[in-house]
């Protein structure tokens, strides 16, 4: 759909796709001291060949842009785990990597926990679990296979209807078997098949019969397909190093933006959940209750993150003590207790959902930033070009809000 002008920039377009598989491949092996060398060779060619490229075109201009970013950001989070002499503290590589004041941000969300939402959550879950029924069953598992081909058929009406997928998209839904600990859902972008968890349903007991709800399983569904899915079917046409793969969304600086866009698409979801309580047989109490956890659920990411990112504090900075810190931030001396017991997850076990944490925030920046150059109103007006634009391409977080305006300005 569009394509490279420069001669030079299209060859490191080339070469990008195979940095992604080694950044891929190193992550995994961040032990490996030689795997390091490796990785800090490749990036100082690639960084000196872009930076021996003088794009005259917009879009190329945008791509060079892109590819800088994502190895600016991505060699950032390899030093702060493989460099011994590591220049910068917490606070500092969190605000490098995904944005000035990010840390401030993860501070202030941390001190305004949502402690009363978690209080009343606490006390619903114990009435709603009285009426749970064993999903387990045969009964209740015939319920969620019979509804299985209305989610496909509803994702799918939703999708084209908003410009989100293109007229003939289609795709596999399979739903998993229910598992002791959670089976996640997955969308395997290269067969184009989407495995639904049973987590997604629940199942209650009322009157003598059991009902089912599937609160979750369509919020899944937005996520995986109107998010995901989407991104990547608006993606195939797009130059290497913006196209989706697996490997690309491994990369710190475009994860953000890939779980920015999904997060979006799971909002949508409670838009339309609310707008088809009755047809779908959901309860307005139980809408209530999965949507609040749902916030409840992101708060405890952040913190997480922040905790993590606390721990590693303690390692890198001289004199500093978590425990100390926790307290005098917040109040709340068992909080304090929990980290300095309970807690020993460091940022690189909290790196997974770096892009789930920072996901939302940064998809904000490209809304406001999009607002302010073209109007709310002109957005609302032209909402299914404005979800092709945001669909089109995996850029970086930091590229992704002028690239989202090339494309309102530049789509056919
Ligand atoms: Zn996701």
């Amino acid at each position: 759909m569009f394509t490279i002008k420069d001669k030079k920039l299209k060859k490191l377009d080339q070469s990008i796709g195979e940095f992604y598989k080694l950044n891929a491949r190193y992550f995994n092996s961040l032990i490996n001291k030689f795997g390091r060398k490796v990785f800090k060779k490749e990036v100082k060619q690639l960084n000196s060949f872009a930076d021996s490229i003088k794009p005259t075109a917009e879009f190329d201009q945008l791509i060079l842009q892109n590819i800088k970013s994502n190895l600016r950001i991505q060699e950032t989070v390899i030093d702060y785990f493989t460099d011994p002499k590591f220049h910068l503290t917490p606070p500092k590589f969190i605000d490098a990597i995904a944005g000035q004041g990010s840390w401030m941000m993860l501070e202030k969300r941390f001190i305004n926990s949502p402690w009363e939402m978690r209080w009343h959550h606490t006390e619903q879950s114990l009435e709603r679990g009285q009426l749970l029924a064993n999903e387990k069953t045969d009964e209740a598992q015939k319920l969620a296979k019979k509804i299985i081909p209305q989610i496909k058929k509803d994702i799918l009406s939703y999708g084209i209807d908003k410009g989100y997928l293109p007229a003939n998209f289609d795709f596999q839904l399979y739903l998993l078997p229910p598992k002791d600990g959670g089976q996640y859902s997955r969308w395997n972008s290269k067969t184009k098949v989407f495995e639904l968890g049973n987590y997604g349903f629940d199942f209650f007991h009322i009157g003598k019969s059991i009902t089912v709800m599937p609160t979750i399983a369509y919020r899944t569904s937005f996520h995986e397909i109107i998010g995901h899915a989407a991104h990547q079917s608006n993606s195939v046409d797009m130059p290497f190093s913006v196209s989706f793969s697996e490997e690309i969304a491994s990369l710190t600086s475009v994860k953000t933006t890939v779980e920015g866009i999904s997060d979006h698409a799971s909002k949508q979801s409670w838009d339309y959940i609310q707008q088809n309580l009755s047809r779908l047989k959901i309860h307005q109490e139980e809408y209530n209750f999965q949507f609040n956890l749902e916030e409840i659920l992101a708060a405890n990411q952040y913190e997480y993150l922040f905790l993590s990112l606390v721990k590693d504090r303690e390692t890198r900075e001289k004199g500093f003590k978590g425990y100390k810190y926790i307290q005098q931030i917040t109040k709340n001396p068992m909080l304090a207790r929990y980290f300095k017991h309970d807690f020993d997850s460091e940022f690189y076990d909290e790196w997974g959902s770096f892009g789930h944490t920072f996901g939302p925030d940064h998809f904000a920046l490209m809304v406001n930033k999009l607002s302010r150059k073209f109007g709310r109103k002109y957005l609302e007006q032209n909402y299914n070009r404005f979800n092709r634009a945001h669909l089109t391409g995996v850029w970086s977080w930091e590229v992704y809000p002028d690239a989202v305006i090339w494309m309102m300005e530049n789509l056919p």
